[in-house]
């Protein structure tokens, strides 16, 4: 079967996933809607942003080309937060999931009419983090749709949402993009060829990483120090090296706690992916800035050890995920090294 081919047809600012904008644009100017849609990839990838140009420009009034045109009713109240055709949903404060009562409320709402315009739309972030019961709920809606009714649920996975619910979705999947995608848009932003290529290396093919890095300072240099203090752990004795993780966790395990304990498995993770293509194919490193070290550091380890090692640090990762001890994770890991 030869593959569709769909036109840009409004220019939304979003680097790469060139293929889905096409698609989602000729959705809107076909009027070949579906009622559901699941954005998934991972963190980062621009699933969020392409969710706010799809719905504007879904919801836009403007009978011009541009969509979003910015400037009419429904763009303006958009920009503003008050569309009350808009429903934005994600985990409460305070807690990890998506409730029943939230999806109750949700469909509340979209039973009312429309007020704007013909189209009621529901943006379900981090949609993985429903309960069970809160997915049973949304099941039924996905099953019965209102007409005129457009759900975009946004999650990493699809491995945590019930297969009855991503059947009921037409599902798009966000992949990474080339690093050197993302380096040339940082040197368009003012960034120097050296800083774009560090900042792309670390971003990973993920654009919103690259984004919230390059516009703040102190989280490149707080990666850099926990890079640091990570290859401090690999070539310290052990009461060092718990005394270094004992410095790096944050002191009360709260939810947000959590989401900071991942990003440094994901660090460590990273850079112990880089020591193993230190071996073989130093191209690829992330932290590039640190390749003579990393080198270095390789040399003393196996292909076997350093696959062990990654296998243990994506365990922990699972193993957060259940609120198993951070100490005794990385402690764990520290003496596997
Ligand atoms: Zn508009």
């Amino acid at each position: 079967m030869t593959p569709v081919k769909y036109k840009e047809l409004y220019s939304w600012p979003i680097l790469g996933h060139s293929h889905i904008i096409k698609f989602l644009q000729t959705c809107i100017t076909r009027d070949s809607l579906s009622h559901a849609y699941l954005f998934h990839g991972q963190k980062y990838t621009g699933k969020f942003l392409t969710t706010t140009f799809f719905s504007s420009s879904i919801l836009c009034q403007s009978s011009n080309k541009i969509k979003p045109c910015g400037s009419c009713s429904s763009c303006q109240q958009l920009k503003r937060n008050i569309h009350p055709d808009l429903t934005l949903l994600t985990p409460e404060e305070d807690k990890k999931n998506i409730s029943i009562e939230q999806i109750r409320n949700l469909q509340h709402v979209l039973s009312l009419r429309s007020f704007l315009t013909s189209y009621k739309i529901a943006i379900i972030d981090n949609a993985d983090s429903m309960t069970e019961a809160a997915a049973n709920a949304l099941l039924k809606t996905l099953e019965e749709p209102p007409p005129k009714t457009i759900l975009i649920l946004i999650a990493e996975s699809l491995t945590n949402l019930p297969r009855t619910i991503v059947s009921r979705c037409q599902t798009i999947q966000f992949n990474v993009i080339a690093t050197e995608k993302i380096t040339n848009w940082l040197t368009s932003q003012g960034k120097s060829k050296r800083e774009a290529q560090i900042i792309a290396r670390y971003a990973n093919g993920r654009i919103g990483k690259a984004e919230i890095l390059s516009s703040n300072d102190d989280i490149l240099n707080s990666y850099k120090d926990r890079v640091k203090l990570l290859l401090e752990i690999i070539k310290s004795n052990t009461n060092q090296k718990f005394a270094i993780i004992n410095s790096m966790l944050p002191k009360q395990i709260t939810l947000s706690a959590y989401g900071e304990i991942n990003s440094l498995l994901d660090d460590w993770l990273t850079l112990f992916r880089d020591i193993f293509l230190a071996k073989n194919n130093k191209s690829l490193i992330t932290n590039f800035n640190l390749q003579d070290t990393l080198v270095k550091i390789s040399d003393n380890y196996s292909y076997k050890k350093l696959i062990h090692i990654i296998n243990n640090i994506i365990r922990s990762k699972k193993l957060i995920k259940y609120q198993v001890s951070p100490k005794l994770i990385f402690e764990n890991l520290a003496l596997s090294l």
